[in-house]
């Protein structure tokens, strides 16, 4: 057996970003910028009003309840060249460009007008109410570094410079295949077959972390049916996954096929994990696509998705943070097992308490091929080998999913 970091590292070793294409800026969400891109436009590109209200010069309104005659009015998407002069105002809305002569706004709910002036209330000093020119970003100014994540504020930061494209690693397309002559697509089971799960929760979980699935379909366990599901998975996918066949059964052909395709790249693995032990890795010198060939029991299968494939396909995304957050919990529940000189791998639900911290409760049924019984779980506690845990311990955890931690 080789330890879970063993099996990753050497997944990885083989790994790097796919080859950078423009993209469409509108479409770039979640992607990996590959190229430098400077500010061409300071931001806000005219100094303009924060506020409505009154542009003014600050020199005029030292003491409270000053009065400024109004001279002009300016919304936004228009200018005003009308000079504000000593003892004068002009009407400002938010975003409308300060007016010559103006230093200041006094924002409409500190004045009241009357008969053609306006009374200001309170001394304004200069600049207050006021957005300057390159405060946010100046010309020549980095935007966007190789590696860095595309977000909604970056993306709408860029757009506003008037960019419409940008050149970043594309999302990898992954295929799902799914092996086992006791798989049937449809229509009624007979005695010991079962419908696939590990298709389309794998598909999904792609989905989920952003990936392109590619539905690969369910292959028998035939050496030939095999090999030409793979040969053809490696022409159209960055990256392909199968399920089953890697264990010591008669019927596990994946790893030997792996192994006759690949050669030397391909390595059958006994990693100390619990669930997911069998583990084979495989990695196209052609094209460097790599070949996952996880265990076939729905549980082992996600946990195998979570150590080894997700961080590999957020490397060939350009992501420069692979791996989901691991975060101390306190394990609310017991957590009774016997040292096996296996990591743990163990699904719960984890929540923020009133103390502030992460607790996780485990789930009570354990077993790799219960997949329902971790339906509800958002976090994957990782519990080096040992004897049992008690309540109260501190475990580590992944993140699976973040949007109920604070639903107590
Ligand atoms: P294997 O790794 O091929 O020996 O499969 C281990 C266990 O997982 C067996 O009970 C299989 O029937 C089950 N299994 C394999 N593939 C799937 C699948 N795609 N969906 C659901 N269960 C599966
Ligand atoms: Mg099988």
């Amino acid at each position: 057996m080789i330890g879970a970091d063993e099996a990753r590292s050497y997944v990885l070793a083989g790994l790097s970003p796919l080859a950078p294409l423009e993209h469409p800026l509108a479409a770039s969400i979640g992607l990996v910028a590959a190229s430098t891109v400077t500010a061409r436009e300071p931001a806000p590109s005219f100094t303009n009003s924060a506020m409505d209200g009154f542009a003014l010069r600050a020199n005029d309104v030292t003491a409270s309840e000053t009065r400024l005659r109004i001279v002009d009015s300016v919304f936004a998407g228009e200018s005003s060249n009308v000079v504000v002069g000593r003892g004068e105002a002009t009407r400002i809305m938010t975003g409308a460009p300060l007016p010559p002569g103006a230093d200041s706004v006094c924002p409409r709910e500190d004045a009241v007008v009357e008969d053609g002036h306006v009374v200001i209330h309170h001394a304004v000093a200069v600049g207050d109410s006021v957005r300057h020119v390159g405060e946010d970003i100046t010309v020549g100014q980095t935007l966007v570094e190789p590696g860095d994540v595309i977000t909604p504020a970056l993306l709408g930061a860029l757009a506003a410079q008037g960019l419409t494209s940008i050149n970043a690693h594309p999302v990898p397309r992954v295929g799902v295949l799914s092996t086992g002559n006791e798989l049937v697509e449809s229509g009624p089971l007979r005695a010991g077959q079962i419908r696939d799960s590990n298709r389309p929760t794998l598909l999904a979980a792609l989905a989920r972390s952003g990936f392109s699935p590619v539905d690969l379909g369910t292959v028998r366990d035939a050496k030939e049916d095999l090999r030409a599901a793979f040969d053809a998975a490696r022409a159209t996918c960055d990256a392909v996954i199968s399920t089953g066949g890697v264990s010591a059964g008669d019927a596990d052909f994946v790893k030997v096929v792996l192994a006759e395709l690949f050669g030397e790249r391909a390595r059958s693995m006994q990693v100390a994990i619990r669930p997911g032990k069998p583990f084979t890795f495989a990695l196209d010198a052609a094209n460097a696509t790599p070949f996952f060939g996880l265990a076939g029991n729905p549980v082992s299968t996600l946990v195998g998705f979570e150590l080894f494939v997700r961080p590999a396909l957020r490397r060939l995304a350009g992501q420069r943070d692979i791996d989901r957050p691991i975060v101390p919990m306190v394990l609310d529940c017991d957590l009774t097992r016997q040292p096996d000189g296996k990591l743990h791998l163990v699904h719960g639900i984890c929540r923020v308490h009133d103390d502030g911290r992460l607790h996780v409760e485990s789930l009570a049924r354990r077993g790799s091929h219960l997949l329902f019984a971790i339906a509800q779980a958002n976090c994957l506690v990782m519990a080096p080998d040992g004897p049992s845990l008690a309540a109260g311990e501190s475990v580590r955890a992944l993140v699976l999913e973040d949007d109920h931690l604070n639903a107590v």
